[in-house]
C-alpha cells in the first residue's frame, strides 16, 4: 500500500487555500487542509473539503469533442484549435467582434484569465469578458 500526502492548492477560487491530498496507490481519495497555509490556516471552505471529487470523476473532460448530426466526436487538439480559430474568425466576419463573447474561470490562474481577456480585447476586439466567480 502506497499512501501519501500532497501539498497543493485548491482550484475554486482566488483565496488559493492550502490543502493536502491523500492519495492510495495513486488514487486521490480524500482532501485535509493545510495547517501551515498562512491563507486558510488548517481551514478550508465545503468546496475546498471535496476538490478531490472532481479530479478523476469519470465524467470530466479531458479531451476535446466536436458536435457534428447532433452527436460528439473526440477529436485532436490541433483539430479543435483550427476549428474554433476557423469558427470565431467566420463569427466575427459575418456579425461583428461584439457578438462573440469570453467567459474564463476561476480554475484559471490569474496569467491564463489575463491572457484570455487580453486576446478578447486586442485579437477579436470585444470588451465582452465575464469570470465564473461573478455567476
Ligand atoms: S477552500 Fe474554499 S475559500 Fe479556499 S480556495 Fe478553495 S474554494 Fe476558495
Amino acid at each position: 500500500m502506497d499512501y501519501r500526502s500532497v501539498l497543493t492548492t485548491c482550484t475554486y477560487c482566488g483565496c488559493g487555500c492550502g490543502l493536502c491530498l491523500q492519495v492510495l496507490d495513486g488514487t486521490i481519495i480524500g482532501t485535509l487542509p493545510s495547517k501551515t497555509s498562512p491563507v486558510n490556516e488548517g481551514k478550508l471552505c465545503v468546496k475546498g473539503w471535496y476538490i478531490h471529487e472532481f479530479v478523476q470523476h469519470p465524467n470530466r473532460l479531458s479531451k476535446p469533442l466536436l458536435r457534428h448530426d447532433g452527436s460528439l466526436r473526440e477529436i485532436s487538439w490541433s483539430s479543435a484549435l483550427d476549428h474554433a480559430a476557423a469558427q470565431l474568425k467566420k463569427i466575427k466576419e459575418t456579425h461583428g467582434p461584439d457578438s462573440i463573447a469570453f467567459l474564463s474561470s476561476a480554475k484559471c490562474t490569474n496569467e491564463e484569465n489575463y491572457i484570455v481577456q487580453k486576446f478578447a480585447r486586442a485579437t477579436i476586439g470585444t470588451n465582452n469578458v465575464d469570470h465564473c466567480a461573478r455567476l
